[in-house]
């Protein structure tokens, strides 16, 4: 397929909020799934309703809960974080493994949350990560449990993941070219990377997915041996439009590789053609290569928001609660766990939370402020 027409499946394609151009913001908010809920308006100035899963006042309702076990991380991607890294948070203030899975136990036993996901920062640095795992996945009802990591030291890993009930893994790889790897993350990790990803797909963690960012400059003219790669190897590629989350505020929209052009780039060499796979809350639209079944994935946070579809509920590592990656706001639940409050009380704490949710995340409206928390603090 030319890259053009690829182009224009991209722009009609997706849950309906797309506007056909790369600086579109419309977010069509569809009708409420949650009887009550209004279907439009600014933030939460309605009482709650008494439904004890996480709900909003625009109908939605989170069942997928993102955890982020640290801040720390051991590469240094560009569009991430600084080459000198960050000030980590202190370890008073992270959560142990038990104010862990009490909260995860609230989420799945009270809240209706049916997926986890750990991330970070780097959660294969987290200690007795294996541990966590096991009980995490043996909390009743019985959580699926993924996890998105760069894939350093997961080689050596994998099988004991797997066996302590972990179901699926996103490895971030930006680049197969061992120098465009080392520019962007600013460390000779690649076959450390190559290695877990292999070992994932041995350890049968599948779908094995590969997460990939784009940089003008740095990759961009690598997007389809990326793709090849992964076709090569059976993973599944989604590319990410990046995101105004990067610790050192550098984020600029003009430089920002778009969704369009990242299909345009992959029309060079592959014919695209829309998925029929259903989309439902999931960030990715799926394209089918040279007519499938291989597939490739491209989220276009930025230009084509998904956010009427959100399912997402976010845990950082030090124990606050937010609605949305770009909230300006969220909310303390270490306090409560520390303070001695109930189950019931985190839980309606949390609820409150995810009631005052907002429509969208406003990255293309005007005044838009990104959040103070950069992406490897709140988890991506
Ligand atoms: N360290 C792990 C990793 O890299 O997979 C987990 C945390 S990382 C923050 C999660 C995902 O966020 C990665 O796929 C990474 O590429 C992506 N990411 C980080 N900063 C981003 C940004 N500014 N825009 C878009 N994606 C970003
Ligand atoms: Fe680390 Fe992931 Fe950020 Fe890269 S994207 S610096 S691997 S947290």
């Amino acid at each position: 397929m030319a890259a053009e027409s690829a182009a224009g499946h991209a722009t009609g394609h997706g849950t309906g909020n797309g506007t056909g151009n790369d600086t579109g913001s419309a977010v069509n908010l569809g009708t409420p799934a949650v009887p009550g809920a209004r279907s439009s308006g600014p933030g939460a100035t309605t009482p709650r309703p008494d439904n004890p899963a996480l709900i909003d006042t625009f109908g939605r309702v989170a069942t997928d809960l993102r955890v982020s076990l640290t801040d720390k991380c051991n590469l240094r991607c560009s569009y991430c974080m600084p080459a000198e890294g960050l000030e980590w948070m202190p370890g008073d203030q992270v959560l142990s493994d038990d104010e862990l899975v009490r909260l995860m136990d609230i989420a799945v036993g009270r809240l209706g949350v049916t997926d986890i996901r750990l991330t970070g920062g780097e959660p294969l640095l987290r200690p007795n990560l294996e541990e966590l795992v096991a009980r995490i996945t043996s909390l009743e009802p019985r959580p699926r449990l993924s996890m998105t990591t760069n894939g350093i030291g997961f080689a050596k890993r994998a099988g004991a993941f797997a066996e302590a009930g972990l179901n699926r893994i996103n490895v971030s790889l930006d680049s197969v070219n061992p120098e465009t790897f080392e520019r962007i993350t600013r460390r000779d990790r690649l076959r450390h990377v190559l290695d877990g990803l292999a070992a994932a797909r041995e350890a049968g963690l599948e779908p094995v997915k590969i997460n990939a960012v784009l940089i003008r400059g740095e990759n961009d003219h690598e997007a389809t041996s990326l793709l090849r790669f992964a076709l090569e190897n059976g993973y599944h590629l989604r590319f990410i439009e990046q995101m105004p989350l990067d610790a050192q505020h550098g984020w600029d929209r003009a430089n920002m590789i778009t969704a369009t052009e990242i299909l345009d780039l992959l029309s060079t060499e592959f014919t695209l053609t829309p998925s029929p796979a259903e989309r439902g809350g999931a960030p990715a639209e799926r394209w089918l290569v040279d007519g499938g079944p291989a597939e490739v994935g491209v989220i276009p946070s930025v230009t084509r928001p998904f956010c009427a579809a959100c399912e997402r509920t976010r845990l950082t590592a030090d124990g606050a609660v937010r609605s949305c990656l770009f909230s300006n706001d969220e909310t303390d639940l270490r306090m409560l766990l520390r303070g001695g409050a109930s189950d019931e009380d985190i839980a309606n704490v949390w609820r409150d939370t995810m009631w005052g949710k907002l429509a969208g995340h406003e990255i293309n409206e005007a005044g838009f402020a990104q959040p103070l928390r950069p992406m490897s603090s709140i988890g991506g």
